[in-house]
């Protein structure tokens, strides 16, 4: 087991969350032997301090031509998404940089987003050892579009740093939540680009609140940190989220 802390967010990020987070997890019984606590072979365990490896990734996938920069503002892509999609997932963006005749000037990852160009209509199929059998349409007028690979602001997309991360320390399983069921067709196309092995993969139900609704960070009461300090037990606590 490897604990991986995912702070490339530096909003979102602080190290005090990290600590809390790894204490939670200790309190509900979960143990890892590779880790930013405990290091490892494969670290460093926190992306923050991995953007050199990110980095390398980002001038192989540009070089070998599945990147492009994209210059759409916010209000751009706003506009050119038709209909919702998925209401967790990224909106499928409409390829308007895709042919950009400047885009051989742009040499470094800051300053633009960069997006992967998806194979149009290329279909792509994984087994899922929960769920089975998945298969998505890679395209822009299909199930995903050209998704983010780097943020103008210098931070490397939740996508390429997965990818990277999870070759660098030769994970051979992961096991998350079915909202990623579709990053993980995006996630084998970038395996594939970068030239890696793909993991097996293990997609769980969603842990959900009393009115069905997916527990999401701001409803803070079903925090294990709360329900702990409500006195609840570790063991309770697993029973409510379904463990066997
Ligand atoms: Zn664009």
């Amino acid at each position: 087991m490897i604990l991986r802390n995912e702070d490339l967010d530096p909003q979102r990020s602080r190290a005090e969350f990290a600590r809390a987070m790894m204490e939670d997890l200790r309190w509900l019984g979960i143990r890892w032997s590779e880790g930013p606590d405990c290091g490892g072979a494969y670290g460093a365990y926190s992306q923050s301090e991995r953007q050199a490896h990110y980095l390398e990734a980002w001038r192989r996938l540009r070089d070998g031509g599945f990147l492009y920069p994209c210059i759409c503002s916010r209000k751009d892509l706003a506009q050119a998404a038709s209909a919702p999609n998925d209401t967790d997932d990224e909106p499928v963006y409409p390829g308007t940089c895709r042919e950009r005749e400047d885009s051989a000037k742009f040499t470094e990852p800051a300053g633009v987003n960069w997006r992967f160009r998806v194979p149009e209509g290329e279909e792509v199929e994984f087994e899922d050892l929960n769920l089975g059998r998945q298969r998505y349409v890679a395209g822009n007028n299909f199930d995903f579009g050209d998704f983010l690979v780097w943020r103008r602001d210098d931070v490397p997309a939740y996508q390429l740093a997965v990818v990277v991360d999870d070759a660098a320390m030769r994970v051979t399983e992961v096991v998350r939540g079915a909202d990623l069921l579709k990053s993980t067709a995006r996630q084998l196309l970038l395996m594939r680009a970068l030239g890696y092995a793909a993991p097996d993969y293990f997609h769980c139900e969603l842990v959900r609140d009393a009115a069905g609704v997916r527990l999401a960070k701001r409803q803070d009461a079903l925090s294990i940190r709360h329900l702990r300090e409500g006195g609840m037990t570790a063991e309770r606590v697993l029973e409510m989220a379904g463990w066997p």
